[in-house]
């Protein structure tokens, strides 16, 4: 079989991934790639795990997934300290991404008792329907929240009564395959939930191409995306996308300002803005534009980027030097920024917060950067400010900062994305849908139907008619 290599790589597929911590840049181990042959291997036992799985009395489910979160919550501080080393994040984002995990993992637990199916009334008998798991399910997860993202396909997917094989990303496979560790301390059946390191052109491609793998839970860029989608439609695979995003933070004249300013910061810096739904297009009424730059600058510069270890950092490196690579083509070194921090020195992936003015239609403005780099751009009332909004292909998030009620709602209904917050930048909670509008994805994530994602449903119709003997 040929396969392409990974992008960024030319030669032959790689045997070895080499995981690097992007604060040092020293190499802190390697991880065994996984072979089409193995993976076709993970798909014959996960298929026989899946069975004796769902043939389990729901309540044992259940308490399988709540030991699996008791095992993460034991572990939440040596998972975290793994997701700063291969990933660099500051280590109290790694906790939280730790313990977002253990929740969805308990959240997910109580769905397993009320997953029910329906009895909808028809003539002549009775007509039931069923949510049955759908088999052996592929999760491809990214590197920029490799544990949360990993943990949002696997913990509904397995408690809707599924298998699960997770390919964690090139740079960072190692808090995936600690997570699998767990799995098995907890007592999941051996093969239920594995962990598959590799490429994604050769391990992903194999198990999004595999017959036997139902559904493929693909977070990652758009293009391949796109590309993934068109691959399930040879085995009419059922598939769930989580893309890229662009997304605004729209600041009207009656906001409070202040509280605007102090919270931008983290919504395009936060993960060293390696986050989908990082706000990073500022939409600021002209009237406020020079008083709200004035308050954002020293707010940005206060966003202290260093060591990831260290409690006081708020920032980190970038993962990789490829994603550095990748945010400098967009902001020349010499380009005129409104705003720009300061990163340390010596190795590591670094860029320093960046904010540029942008004029619509600017590359940086409309393309998802993936670094800490923000654009701003001024509107002068409601209409330009949603016309500029949705002036992307993506529709992931946004948000708006505003006094008037009313227009919150107008506003949040005209913004065609999936996840809108007003005064406020919260995106991600367990318990509540996620997922992208236009080319940000297809399907959605977490929330009260995100069992019902891993299923089908099944019509089964019984006579009542009398028997003619
Ligand atoms: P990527 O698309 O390069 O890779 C994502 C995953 O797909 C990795 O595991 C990779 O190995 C695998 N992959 C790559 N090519 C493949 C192929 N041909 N077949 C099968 N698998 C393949 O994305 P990335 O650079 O790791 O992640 C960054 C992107 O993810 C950004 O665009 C970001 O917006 C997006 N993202 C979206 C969400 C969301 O929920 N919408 C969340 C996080 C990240």
């Amino acid at each position: 079989m040929q396969h392409e290599t990974a992008p960024g790589r030319t030669g032959p597929p790689a045997e070895q991934l080499e995981i690097i911590n992007p604060a040092t840049e020293e190499l802190i181990t390697t991880v065994p790639v996984t072979t089409p042959h193995q993976v076709d291997a993970a798909v014959t036992r996960a298929a026989a795990a899946q069975r004796s799985w769902a043939a389990l009395p729901p309540a044992d489910r259940a308490r399988a997934l709540r030991r699996f979160a008791s095992a993460v919550d034991g572990h939440i501080e040596e998972l975290a300290v793994l997701e700063t080393r291969e990933a660099g994040h500051p280590l109290g984002n790694a906790c939280w991404e730790a313990g977002n995990v253990r929740d969805l993992l308990d959240y997910s637990a109580g769905g397993v008792e009320r997953l029910t199916g329906a009895q909808i009334p028809v003539a002549g008998g009775v007509n039931l329907t069923f949510a049955e798991p759908l088999g052996v399910v592929a999760v491809i997860a990214p590197w920029n929240f490799p544990m949360p993202i990993a943990a949002w396909g696997t913990a509904p997917a397995l408690a809707a009564g599924n298998a699960v094989l997770l390919k964690p990303a090139e740079t960072t496979p190692l808090t995936a395959l600690r997570l699998a560790e767990l799995a098995l301390e907890a007592g999941l059946p051996e093969g239920l939930f594995q962990v598959l390191p590799g490429e994604g052109p050769v391990t992903g491609t194999a198990l999004v191409e595999h017959p036997r793998v139902a559904k493929v839970v693909f977070t990652g860029s758009t293009a391949v995306g796109k590309r993934i989608m068109a691959q399930c439609a040879a085995t009419v695979k059922r598939v769930t996308l989580e893309l890229g995003g662009k997304s605004p933070n729209i600041v009207f004249a009656d906001a409070d300002l202040e509280r605007a300013a102090a919270g931008a910061p983290g919504s395009f810096l936060d993960n060293t803005g390696q986050d989908c739904c990082a706000r990073s297009r500022i939409l600021v009424q002209r009237s406020v534009h020079d008083r709200f730059l004035e308050l954002l600058e020293p707010a940005v510069l206060a966003f202290r980027a260093g060591n990831p270890a260290d409690a006081a950092t708020d920032m980190g490196p970038l993962v990789s030097a490829r994603q550095r690579e990748r945010v400098r083509s967009y902001v020349p070194e010499d380009a005129p920024a409104l705003i720009r921090g300061t990163v340390p020195e010596g190795p590591g992936f670094w860029y320093p917060a960046t904010v540029l003015a942008g004029a619509p239609g600017d590359r940086a403005a409309v393309e998802e950067i993936f670094g800490p780099v923000a654009v701003v751009l001024p509107f002068d009332d409601e209409d330009e400010a949603v016309r500029l909004a949705n002036d992307t292909d993506y529709g992931l998030s946004g948000s708006l900062w505003t006094r008037d009620g009313a227009r919150a709602l107008r506003v949040s209904q005209a913004v065609a994305a999936g996840n809108l917050s007003v005064n406020s930048h919260a995106s991600v909670r367990y318990s509540t849908p996620f997922g992208g509008y236009k080319q940000s994805g297809l399907g959605r994530e977490l929330g009260p139907d995100a069992l019902a994602a891993f299923t089908e449903t099944k019509n089964v119709f019984l006579s009542t008619e009398p028997s003619t003997e």
